[in-house]
């Protein structure tokens, strides 16, 4: 069995917690390797590794820092098939889907390379006879982020690209689901130029975040993954002084208006409801039709394009629309989840309970799910379910619809599919979620803007990626310099170039 390692100042070394975690091909339900588990030391190997070179690199200038992204996207786009392939068979994502998570990293990586542009700092000539100030943005030291198992290439990539090209350290703790394409990763950064112990990966899980929580090193720590986890490690974080970013969980309604074309409406539903098997924090889980009439048709054009879903192996290539879910339990809790809709009484359309895929057997495979006449009180409605399961809601008035969104505790991504402007643009205007779509079911933000959420998706005050990153990953020192005039220096004579 291949055991997999950590990456330590330019090195793969092995674990010596003893503790390991099984990783999982989730088509065969195979364990593949298995990933060592860090403990408080092994993590301080690495935060000494990175104190120790970070110095040298926040002096490197900038666009020097940036040459390095630049050659890490062309060894990205080298490389795509194999992070990709590495990537679907530790996730179970589509062949198709796991170079979508390796672009999205990639394009925030694109976005970095501006790193010389993004941080100039602010100059005020001339602020009293003699005094100018000035703001620069200065990196924060040794940083750290913790990434879900559902974006392995991507999400690691939103956090150290911009961390890395502000002049920082970066340790990433990866999901310990899928923990290969971030070790590939970290020696394609070096590949392309990037000084050892600037980017580190520690695999671990509890013990491995909480030696990061308390590190008194640790600057600052970004986090994606689920609510409750998002609520721990803010709420640590921010006591012991660090700057902390935490994405969280996510419960996506989309509206769909009586005007909506309901043929787009239904391709879009399906896309967002079923792809990557639910597994995405975008995914839309319910659509809210407005009227019972909207509601009928809708379902009506749902039921077949849904039963016609392919549900198979990444090695399908193309063939499929998606994958298992990642692990046999994430899978019991999809199943308990649908049986708690049946139970309170929602009715299953679609039911994908007896979904089984020949050759496949002990495959973490769950089959699309359907609701219909789901209600605010349900489990299934209130929970997420992370699945391949879509609940229906129907709303009487536009004024319901939006009161559900906005009722919701999640507030990451919402949709509104209509032909009438004044209704997409007062939906925009008054619901409190973070990323809105109209006649756009997966609203994700490209890199040169920023992607949160509101509410319990989303905690501390800057998003990921685009200007706001610059922000989380810089601290800001403004000068306030005098001069008194005196004999000035002779004339330069060289074009002096920047080294
Ligand atoms: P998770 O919360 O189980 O794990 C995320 C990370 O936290 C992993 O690295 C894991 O090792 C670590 N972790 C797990 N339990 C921990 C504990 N008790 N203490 C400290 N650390 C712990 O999430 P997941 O299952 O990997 O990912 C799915 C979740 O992530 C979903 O809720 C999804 O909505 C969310 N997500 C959110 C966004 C966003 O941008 N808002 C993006 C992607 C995924």
């Amino acid at each position: 069995m291949q055991e997999l390692t950590h990456y330590i100042n330019g090195a793969h070394v092995k674990g010596t917690s003893g503790r390991f975690s099984d990783v999982y091909n989730p088509a065969t339900g195979e364990v593949q390797a298995k990933t060592p588990l860090a403990s408080a030391a092994e993590m301080d190997a690495a935060v000494q590794a990175a104190m120790a070179a970070q110095p040298a690199w926040a002096a490197t200038n900038p666009q020097r820092r940036a040459r390095v992204l630049m050659a890490f996207v062309g060894l990205l786009n080298r490389d795509m098939d194999k992070l990709a392939e590495a990537l679907s068979r530790e996730h179970g994502k589509t062949f198709p889907d796991a170079k979508g998570d390796v672009q999205r990293g990639l394009e925030v990586v694109e976005y970095c390379i501006g790193a010389p542009e993004l941080l100039k700092g602010e100059f005020t000539d001339g602020a009293g006879p003699g005094i100018d100030i000035y703001s620069m943005r200065q990196p924060l030291g040794v940083t750290a982020g913790i990434t879900p198992f559902n974006f392995p290439a991507m999400i690691p990539m939103w956090m150290f690209a911009p961390a890395i090209a502000c002049g920082n350290a970066f340790i990433l703790k990866p999901s310990e689901r899928d923990p290969s394409v971030p070790l590939m990763l970290a020696e394609l950064m070096e590949e392309a130029g990037l000084p050892k112990g600037i980017l580190q990966v520690v695999n671990g899980d509890k013990e491995a975040v909480d030696a990061i929580i308390d590190h008194d090193v640790i600057q600052s720590i970004g986090f994606v993954g689920s609510t409750p986890i998002a609520e721990y490690i803010y709420g640590r974080g921010c006591s012991n002084g660090k700057r902390v970013q935490c994405f969280g969980g996510a419960k996506n309604h989309m509206i769909v208006m009586p005007d909506a074309d309901m043929d787009q409406a239904a391709d879009a539903l399906v896309g967002a409801g079923y792809g990557a098997a639910g597994e995405r924090c975008m995914a839309i889980s319910v659509a809210v039709p407005v009227g019972d009439e909207t509601a009928d048709r809708l379902i009506e054009k749902l039921v077949p394009r849904i039963e016609k879903l392919k549900v198979g192996p990444y090695t399908a290539g193309d063939d499929v629309d998606y994958g298992p879910v990642v692990t046999a339990a994430a899978k019991e809790k999809i199943h308990g989840l649908v049986q708690s809709g049946i139970d309170q009484g929602a009715e299953l359309v679609v039911d994908g309970r007896d979904f089984s895929l020949q050759g496949y057997e002990d495959g973490f495979f769950v089959g699309p799910h359907l609701f219909d006449k789901v209600t605010p009180d349900m489990d299934i409605y209130q929970q997420e379910i992370f699945g391949p399961v879509l609940s229906t809601v129907r709303a009487g008035s536009y004024e319901e619809a939006l009161k559900l969104a906005m009722d919701h505790e999640m507030g990451n991504g919402t949709a509104i599919f209509t032909r009438d402007g004044d209704a997409a643009r007062d939906f925009a205007n008054r619901v409190n979620v973070g990323m809105i779509g109209v006649n756009v079911p997966i609203p994700v933000p490209l890199a040169y803007h920023t992607f949160g959420g509101w509410k319990k998706s989303a905690f501390g005050d800057l998003n990921q990626h685009g200007p706001d990153a610059f922000k989380f990953y810089t601290r800001t020192k403004t000068i306030t310099s005098r001069w008194p005039s005196g004999i000035k220096e002779g004339g330069e004579f060289h074009f002096k170039q920047m080294e």
